[in-house]
């Protein structure tokens, strides 16, 4: 008798071809079930499985994509060697309600005259957008070719890429897009190591380093809930807490509108919308340690 996880595989559909791929969801979607969507690269962690659990919440079914897109990478980033772990995803993907998975070939995603691609909103140009030009055209293109090959009514992003949340909230308030774009908290190890795919090429020696992010976010938000309100301020906080836990280099480490991701020019609002519950801030960082780039983030509120 097999295990009952694999079991269940079987009655996952996976799913190479763009064609096919929309009819299982236009086919869902005529029966009157809802459809929720997470994108992903694969080498799924338990940051991804709680985006699907969370689209198990808001819909019938679920479909996952798994697609290392080539071309949200720079020349110089870590594409060949972004960590491709097809057999344990599936079995992952397995033991949850996943009805398809997406996992096209990049050529079945960019033929031989592809050409055409989408100019990010404004909220993509600091930050990431200035640290890897052309990233977010490569997310967005992407993204958009993703729901429509995956016409759901609602895709799930984490707000562990703050940044790239915000940027495909715009791209689709901007072009209409029938689709709402839900956000997930960040996941996090039991120390607050944000998880991450990459986090498996730290050395386990440098993961004290690691944790230099969700210290300085800590500090951050102590400072903030003291009545500290200078971004300035709330920033030196953050970069001595990375400096002195030691982290190799960083990025950046920042406190900015929540929504344009621009910085303050005075100090930040008591409130948003006379509202205690909505952010005014949000404190992002990246920073590296031993050659892998990490990323963090914190509302304010
Ligand atoms: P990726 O496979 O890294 O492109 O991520 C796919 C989706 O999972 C994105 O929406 C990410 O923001 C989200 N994600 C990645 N890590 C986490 C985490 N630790 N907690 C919640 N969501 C995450």
């Amino acid at each position: 008798m097999r295990p009952e996880g694999i079991d269940r595989t079987a009655s996952i559909q996976v799913i190479d071809a763009p064609v096919a791929a929309r009819a299982w969801v236009r086919e869902r979607n005529s029966q009157g079930r809802r459809v929720a969507f997470v994108p992903t690269m694969g080498a799924l962690h338990e940051g991804h499985l709680a985006l699907v659990r969370r689209a198990g919440e808001l819909a019938d079914d679920i479909v996952v994509s798994i697609f290392v897109n080539p071309t949200q990478f720079g020349p110089h980033e870590d594409f060949a060697r972004y960590p491709r772990t097809w057999d344990n995803d599936l079995k992952l993907l397995s033991q949850e309600r996943v009805g398809m998975v997406f996992a096209p070939q990049p050529a079945q995603m960019y033929g031989p005259r592809f050409g055409t691609l989408i100019s990010p909103p404004p909220v993509a140009t600091p930050w990431e957008g200035e640290i890897r030009p052309g990233h977010f055209q490569g997310v967005c293109t992407v993204v958009l070719k993703l729901f429509q090959i995956v016409p759901a009514q609602v895709a799930v992003f984490g707000q562990k890429d703050y940044q790239q949340a915000r940027v495909i909230a715009d791209m689709v308030d901007d072009l209409n897009l029938d689709i709402t774009v839900d956000v997930y908290p960040t996941v996090r190890d039991a120390d607050g190591l944000a998880l991450s795919s990459r986090n498996r090429y730290l050395p386990a020696g440098d993961r004290e380093r690691a944790l230099a992010l969700s210290r300085a976010l800590d500090r951050v938000e102590r400072r903030y809930r003291e009545g500290v309100r200078e971004a300035g301020e709330l920033e030196a906080s953050m970069v001595e807490v990375l400096r002195r836990v030691g982290v190799d280099s960083i990025d950046y480490a920042v406190v900015v509108d929540p929504l344009t991701l621009s910085p303050f020019s005075a100090p930040l609002p008591e409130a948003r919308h006379g509202s205690e519950a909505e952010p005014v801030a949000v404190a992002l960082i990246t920073a590296r340690v031993a050659g892998t780039r990490l990323l963090d983030n914190r509302l304010l509120r």
